[in-house]
């Protein structure tokens, strides 16, 4: 579903991606996990074109999205993303966030996308609030609008990246609910996270990255019992 080959990203002369190659299959759920600053954030954002890659090819259902042509509105429609902030508009309903990227680029009605944006919000336990502004929602609310916003354009796959960092503690359990019962409705995840418990139970793969580099990618119990290079042991010692 999306493969990278030979990913890098350069910021000036600072090589933050440093040959990046995946390969991840429909319905795959991967964990992305590594120490600040080592690339997790771009490699994401490449995914889908946040960040435009230095060199590297990424391609995502069979169409390259690195050649020139490529239609971003496509890409960003069948990719979905959340983010560490929720990124919602603050000025506008729950509802209205859920519904204006489907209605603007005209994947659905308003009524349909006013329908759907319903369906969505009981999804995601928050049925109730699709007339109030972000503003009176506690950031685990907050986050599992960003999720039913991105699904919304009922992407392929969806992006995460440390979706529950900014959340006091006891709002990352429903948030991270959310994203499990997504897992089992087969949904394609790459999830950048600190949630060790959750990267084991849920992914089916875990990817360890430093300094710009895959460093590791195995099964969660083979990373996590018994990591292989010493890179990943030093990071996880810490962590765990
Ligand atoms: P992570 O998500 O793993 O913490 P990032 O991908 O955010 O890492 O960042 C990797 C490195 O790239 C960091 O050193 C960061 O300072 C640098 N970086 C990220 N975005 C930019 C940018 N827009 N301009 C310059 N440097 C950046
Ligand atoms: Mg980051």
């Amino acid at each position: 579903m999306i493969k990278i080959s030979n990913l890098h990203k350069s910021y000036g002369d600072v090589e933050v991606l440093k040959g990046i190659s995946e390969h991840i299959k429909a319905g795959e759920v991967v964990s992305v996990i590594g120490p600040s600053g080592s690339g997790k954030s771009t490699f994401l954002r490449c995914i889908n074109l946040l960040e435009q890659p230095s060199s590297g090819d990424i391609v995502i259902e069979g169409e390259s999205i690195t050649a020139p042509g490529a239609c971003v509105d496509k890409l960003r429609q069948n990719v979905g993303m959340v983010f560490q902030n929720f990124n919602l508009f603050p000025h506008k309903t729950v509802r209205q966030n859920i519904t204006l990227a489907p209605v603007k680029l005209g994947v659905m009605s308003q009524s349909q996308a006013d329908g759907y944006a319903v369906e969505l919000l009981t999804l995601v336990g928050l049925a109730d609030k699709a007339d109030v502004y972000p503003s009176s929602l506690s950031g685990g609310q907050k986050q599992r609008v960003a999720i039913a916003r991105a699904l919304a354009m009922k992407p392929d796959m969806m992006l995460f990246d440390e979706p529950t960092s900014a959340l006091d503690p006891e709002m990352v359990g429903d948030v991270l609910d959310v994203m499990k019962s997504l897992a089992e409705q087969g949904m394609t995840m790459v999830i950048v996270t600190h949630e060790m418990g959750f990267a084991r139970e849920v992914s089916d793969r875990v990817v360890f990255i430093d300094g710009g580099e895959i460093v590791e990618s195995s099964e969660p119990k083979a990373l996590f019992d018994q990591p292989q290079h010493p890179r990943t042991q030093a990071f996880l010692s810490k962590v765990l």
